[in-house]
């Protein structure tokens, strides 16, 4: 038996024969060709309600960078050059604020919905008050932010946002639509493969301010404000077309896969109903895998316990465990908050899989393995 933590399942190429002969008649290969601009048009319509754009870029991690640098400007200036985030993250999002030559200000996240503490945030506004150049909240594992109070934050205290809403594709707010919709302010998707939005790699930034995307578009094309002319600071973040192809393919069949994923997700948490969760925000969350918490009597077990799942074929994770302050990088090259619920969620992170055609069966089967191992295991 091989249950999988997490089973990609992109785009299959030969599937999409006629769009690349496409490709190869027309000769456009990237510089955001007519795939690109089918795909960005198709994903406003159909997960952001026709409202606001987007700008697609090779990966999340530089669409963080760009999205940063593009927030605090040019310059960083004075004293302003701290990035507020959780320590709850990934990686990529302490490297795009390092990149952008900020360091990283790291606060706790809510121990009920993961994501960062609102109490924690405003407590660190205030006390590095004019320090800080941005404030880059993290979507925890597609869970959704209150985009109304950063925008509140942002004007209060002076200080531009921008969303990582890495495994956010597919996720939607009270109202039903997807997340970040209407934001003003830069939100960066991953379609990295591993996310529920699978391509291979590339991202997408969101913006309901057009004059910010045509700032972000050309900074990603070498900073070419007029053609072949450096008008601003730039890179090349650009999405190739067969990666367009990858994203547009995905985007028809993602409805359901967000849907039966979500299905998935309600099953563990009957499944395992002593078990700590996440408490879910907004009216859909995309699910990239399934977190849960052991308990603080189970952690040290859990190195056992993921072991003795991969002996029985069954993939699992712990993200993100270590979060970003106990990592040697980053305890170097950040400053952090208190991190109490940051500390415990990495103790006893535990991530079940979850992938787009995994059945009931083999649900079950994980469940009954993880079960039989916490209460029986050494
Ligand atoms: C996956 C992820 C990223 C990076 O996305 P890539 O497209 O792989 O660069 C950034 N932030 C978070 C929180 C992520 O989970």
């Amino acid at each position: 038996m091989s249950i999988p933590f997490i089973r990609p399942k992109p785009a299959y190429l030969p599937d999409h024969y006629e769009e690349l002969a496409d490709i190869r008649d027309a000769g456009v290969y990237s510089n955001y060709g007519p795939v690109n601009t089918r795909f960005e048009q198709g994903l406003i319509e159909q997960l952001f309600g026709g409202v606001g754009g987007c700008v697609t870029v090779c990966n999340a991690t530089i669409g963080l960078m760009l999205a940063i640098r593009e927030a605090v400007g040019e310059v960083v200036t004075g004293e302003r050059r701290y990035a507020l985030m959780p320590a709850f993250t990934f990686a990529a999002t302490a490297h795009a604020a390092l990149w952008a030559g900020l360091t990283p200000l790291l606060c706790d996240v809510d121990k009920e919905t993961w994501l960062p503490c609102a109490a924690a945030e405003e407590t660190l506004l205030r006390h590095y008050a004019g320090r800080i150049a941005v404030l880059v909240p993290y979507a925890t594992f597609g869970n959704n932010l209150d985009l109304d109070r950063y925008e509140r934050l942002s004007r209060t205290y002076g200080v531009p946002v921008v969303v990582d809403a890495a495994a956010s594709l597919g996720s939607q707010d009270e109202q039903g639509r997807g997340f970040g919709t209407g934001c003003r302010h830069a939100v960066v998707y991953s379609m990295h493969v591993t996310k529920t939005f699978a391509t291979a790699e590339g991202g997408v930034i969101y913006c309901a301010d057009q004059e910010r995307l045509v700032r972000l578009r050309a900074m990603g094309n070498f900073g070419f404000g007029v053609p072949r002319t450096a008008t601003m600071l730039g890179l090349n973040a650009k999405l190739s077309e067969i990666g367009a192809l990858l994203a547009l393919a995905k985007l028809g069949e993602f409805e359901q896969l967000v849907e039966r994923r979500a299905a998935l997700a309600a099953f563990y948490r009957q499944r395992l109903p002593t078990f700590e969760f996440q408490r879910e925000t907004g009216r859909r969350r995309a699910y990239q895998f399934m977190p849960v918490l052991i308990s603080e009597a189970q952690a040290s077990r859990r190195a056992t316990l993921i072991a003795a799942l991969a002996a029985r074929g069954i993939g699992a994770g712990h993200y993100f465990s270590p979060h970003l302050h106990e990592q040697p990088y980053f305890r170097e090259h950040c400053v952090a908050g208190e991190l109490a619920v940051t500390d415990r969620l990495s103790r006893c992170a535990l991530s079940l899989p979850i992938f787009d055609d995994m059945t009931l069966d083999e649900l079950g089967i994980v469940c009954d393995a993880v079960w039989e191992q916490l209460e029986t295991g050494a």
